[in-house]
């Protein structure tokens, strides 16, 4: 997917450039790949870090997991340890917020004055949590979770005899929702739409995801608007939901979505929808100036549209890809979609992006716990998801890019190992 070049190409470049400066805008998973990758490529010139937060590179995933549930430390999330990321040369600059993009002057300007020149610059600005404004949204806390500090300050929330109403069942809403069950606290979550994960799963995974769930014990109300909060006389906070009931609890989480942090690309005139736009070479429509991970909106052929990814395996690609375009190299970016989501101890994994229009093919029993439900155009696998079929989803992975025609009835029959598919 990231054409490779020789080493020798990399090195020669960064040569013939001694003196360039490159701008990383963003301190998580994307910019922090970027900056490794530009010095892994050879670049020499001046590589500067600007990020809004006080934590060098870091990713994620863990944040609504060990994180949340004590199991790991936050410094556990780092993307590099402290000498891999001294060893950077990198000027970091933490806790500051890039206010402004000057492109005619390419110059970055930070919210303590100071402006950075740049001759590439990379944009790895992510996204955060939406928020809600609703009746009382101010009298009472509403959390989300995006950053260590969120995840530091919500997990002493969420214990035994404590209670937590998740607005959200998308996948962070039912992380968190897991989390809290598994430390004993009592768990609604409620959810707008009629199914969990509406945007991203197919029925039946969304209805696997239910039954998951209230196995657990977590309450799960679908279909449940919510209008409003409000501060109780017992001090609890209530979620006031559209038919007229309130559900009571100890503490609200928003688990609504994410909303792209655009703003100084658009406000630079670069063209954004839903994100800031890219191209297979991750370049916006200034040259100079690239982006990557959650921000970005990419052509996706396996979607055949435009996709904003918010995952993992994208944050590292595209930061790689990013920082390799930045420097002169092929790069053809053109990710087959790959997301998981760990709950109960329960691994889901998907490949590629399941539409209604596929034939729905079932490998293993749903009774077991792991199986694999893939998606066909014809006798083609384009996507996969299954719970606890790591190995199996391998091999599916290898069945969509290699778009090799498949017989329904093996790949169905458990006795056919996948390997020989
Ligand atoms: C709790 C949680 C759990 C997740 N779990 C999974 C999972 O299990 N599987 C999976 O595939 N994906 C998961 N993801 C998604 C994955 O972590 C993200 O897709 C990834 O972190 C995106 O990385 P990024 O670098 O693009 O953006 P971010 O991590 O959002 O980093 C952007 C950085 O830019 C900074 N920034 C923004 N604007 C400015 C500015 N103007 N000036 C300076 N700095 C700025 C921000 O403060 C932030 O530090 C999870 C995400 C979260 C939040």
């Amino acid at each position: 997917m990231i054409a490779e070049r020789p080493e020798v190409e990399a090195a020669a470049c960064a040569d013939d450039r001694p003196s360039q400066t490159i701008v990383v805008i963003g301190t998580g998973q994307a910019g922090g790949w970027a900056a490794q990758t530009l010095r892994s490529e050879g670049f020499t010139g001046r590589l500067v870090l600007v990020g809004e937060e006080a934590h060098p590179p870091h990713e994620r995933p863990p944040l609504s997991k060990a994180v949340l549930s004590g199991a790991a430390l936050p410094e556990t999330t780092r993307l590099m340890k402290p000498e891999a990321f001294d060893a950077l040369g990198a000027q970091w600059r933490p806790n500051v917020q890039v206010l402004r993009i000057d492109r005619a002057a390419k110059l970055v300007m930070l919210f303590n004055g100071e402006a950075l020149p740049y001759d590439k610059l990379i944009l790895c600005t992510g996204g955060r949590a939406r928020r809600l404004a609703l009746p009382g949204s101010d009298q009472v806390q509403l959390n989300t979770l995006r950053t260590i500090e969120d995840a530091q300050a919500l997990a002493p929330a969420l214990t035994s005899g404590r209670s937590v109403v998740v607005v959200g069942g998308g996948w962070i809403g039912l992380e968190v929702a897991a989390t809290a069950r598994q430390q004993g606290a009592d768990v609604v979550v409620v959810e707008t739409q009629s199914r969990l994960c509406e945007r991203t799963v197919p029925a039946e995974i969304s209805e696997y995801l239910l039954e998951l769930h209230r196995a657990q014990g977590t309450r799960v109300m679908l279909g449940a608007g919510v209008q409003g909060f409000s501060r109780a006389a017992d001090g609890r906070s209530e979620v006031l939901l559209a038919d007229g009931s309130a559900l009571s609890c100890d503490t609200i989480v928003l688990g609504i979505g994410l909303v792209p942090n655009d703003e100084l690309a658009r406000e630079a005139g670069l063209a954004c929808e839903g994100g800031v736009l890219v191209d297979a070479q991750c370049r916006t429509s200034d040259p100079d100036i690239l982006a990557a991970g959650d921000v970005a909106v990419t052509p996706n052929p396996w979607a055949g549209r435009r996709l904003r990814l918010e995952s993992w395996q994208n944050a590292q690609e595209q930061g790689i890809a990013a920082a390799r375009s930045a420097l002169g190299h092929a790069v053809d970016y053109q990710p087959l979609p790959w997301f998981w989501s760990d709950q109960y101890g329960m691994n889901l994994q998907i490949y590629g992006v399941p539409t209604p229009a596929h034939r729905v093919v079932q490998r293993g029993d749903k009774a077991s716990g792991s199986f694999v439900l893939f998606y066909l155009a014809g006798d083609v696998v384009q996507a996969a998801i299954g719970p606890n079929a790591a190995r199996d989803l391998r091999f599916a992975r290898r069945l969509i890019e290699q778009r090799k025609p498949v017989d329904a009835e093996r790949l169905a029959d458990l006795g056919t190992p996948m390997s020989k598919l």
